[in-house]
């Protein structure tokens, strides 16, 4: 049996100030309660969903909160509880409104959190007093024993509900994983049935290149000559996009298998230098390299730490305007080598670093995405980090970024950081 311990029946006018928290997710009653408080003065402010509420009540700190009992999401009694447990709603009201007339449905509010209870339908007439009334200290309250029973109830009620979320976020989460299997099996095999026929477009094409016959053509004709070179160069680049992507296919599915051996990584990045060696003279860029400083006896997989190296310096110098600087060290220290890629380029934004490393992730607008690996701006697929968070972590090894932030024309610059054991262990199996 419930009853109202404050029975004060105001007879001043609500003020005009106090703002009430209104969630309900049906559109009708939104309007009606909306339209009958603020006429009676108060700033109404209405959400649709618990989690919106909530979000809500913390952004505006209401003076009373009215919240349907069946919402989508969270229930009210659910809401109510949530709030109750911060410092900030502690004493604010929150009343329950709902359709449903089952006995202790009330004490169960109440035991919820609740100040007051009210059924639907509304008595718009009445409604703005009950407001008052409840922002003026009025409380309903229950027997001990009920509240006993109405928290038990309500215990049981949120351990289904939450086993139930429990079980549906289970089964979504598989269903997830197959359709994730299924996007990388099918960009798999599409990577595997492109390479064939490239492969032999790539040959053709260096068999006309070579060729004497084309030779003496080309002669005779400058453009035909053009015509070859852009060919061969843009199936090369094609090429490399499909290896990527098959390699990024590798790294999500745990496949990426080490060849171990002795290796040499100073003459590994000396060979990246070179590789980029031409795109930073154009750029007018310089890259600083100190070969001696780098060890010489490490065990790793050369030709994967090459490719590593290669995306990081890549992008040093697609994120970097030209005459910038990109500077290399290696810091061996015990078992491990430390290796820094700092660039003075445009940097990336708190947000984004630790983003940048998941596949297909670019910071670049792909309407202006550029297939050019060296000129500034110029964008890829977004799987270059993956790639080498890949191989970088099958070696047992680390790599993050630091910057203060992207600013295009302050220019911040980046530094990467691959922290690798000196000898990596096995073939080691990694997932992205
Ligand atoms: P992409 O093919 O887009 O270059 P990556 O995986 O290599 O893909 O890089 C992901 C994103 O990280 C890039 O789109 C870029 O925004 C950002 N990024 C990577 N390296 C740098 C860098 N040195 N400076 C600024 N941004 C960078």
């Amino acid at each position: 049996m419930t009853q109202l311990t404050d029975t004060r029946n105001s007879t001043t006018k609500p003020p005009t100030t106090e703002t009430i928290l209104y969630i309900e997710d049906d559109p009708g009653s939104q309007l009606l309660v909306k339209r009958a408080l603020s006429f009676a003065g108060y700033n109404v402010i209405v959400a649709s969903r618990g989690l919106e509420g909530i979000d809500m009540a913390i952004k505006h700190l209401p003076d009373l909160i009215l919240t349907d009992i069946n919402l989508p999401d969270l229930s009210g009694r659910e809401l109510t509880t949530r709030l109750r447990s911060d410092s900030r709603f502690r004493t604010t009201p929150i009343v329950a409104l709902t359709a449903l007339s089952q006995a202790g449905e009330r004490e169960k509010a109440l035991a919820a959190g609740a100040t007051g209870y009210l059924t639907k339908p509304v008595d718009i007439d009445k409604l703005p007093k009950q407001m008052e009334r409840f922002m003026k200290g009025e409380k309903e309250s229950v027997s001990q024993e009920a509240l006993v029973t109405a928290h038990q109830a309500y215990n049981q009620e949120v351990v289904t509900r939450l086993e139930s979320k429990v079980r549906e976020l289970e089964e979504n989460n598989a269903e997830l994983r197959r359709l994730d299997k299924i996007k990388d099996d099918f960009i798999q095999l599409t990577a595997h049935e492109l390479r064939t026929p490239l492969t032999l477009m790539y040959g053709y094409s260096r068999l006309l290149q070579e060729s004497s016959i084309s030779k003496q053509l080309r002669d005779s004709s400058p453009e035909l000559q053009t015509v070859i070179n852009g060919m061969v160069s843009s199936i090369e680049r094609m090429s490399g996009v499909i290896n990527e992507i098959l390699i990024v296919s590798r790294v999500a599915t745990g496949r990426v298998e080490l060849s171990l051996g002795p290796t040499n990584l100073a003459e590994v990045v000396e060979r990246v230098v070179g590789e980029y060696a031409e795109a930073a003279k154009s750029r007018k860029m310089h890259i600083s390299f100190n070969k001696a400083q780098w060890p010489v006896n490490m065990r790793a997989d050369a030709e994967l730490l090459r490719l590593a190296i290669s995306n990081v310096v890549g992008n040093a110098i697609k994120y970097t305007p030209d005459n910038g600087i990109i500077n290399m060290v290696a810091r061996t220290s015990g078992n491990t080598v430390l290796v820094t890629i700092q660039d003075t380029g445009v940097g990336i934004a708190k947000d984004d670093q630790q983003r940048i490393f998941d596949r297909f992730y670019t910071t670049n607008k792909t309407q202006l995405h550029s297939t050019s690996k060296t000129n500034f701006g110029g964008g890829g697929l977004g799987l270059g980090l993956a790639i080498c968070r890949g191989i970088i972590e099958a070696h047992g090894g680390r790599i993050w970024v630091e910057s203060d932030g992207r600013d295009d024309i302050k220019l911040p610059g980046s530094t990467f950081y691959i922290d690798l054991p000196m000898q990596a262990h096995g073939t080691v199996r990694t997932g992205a």
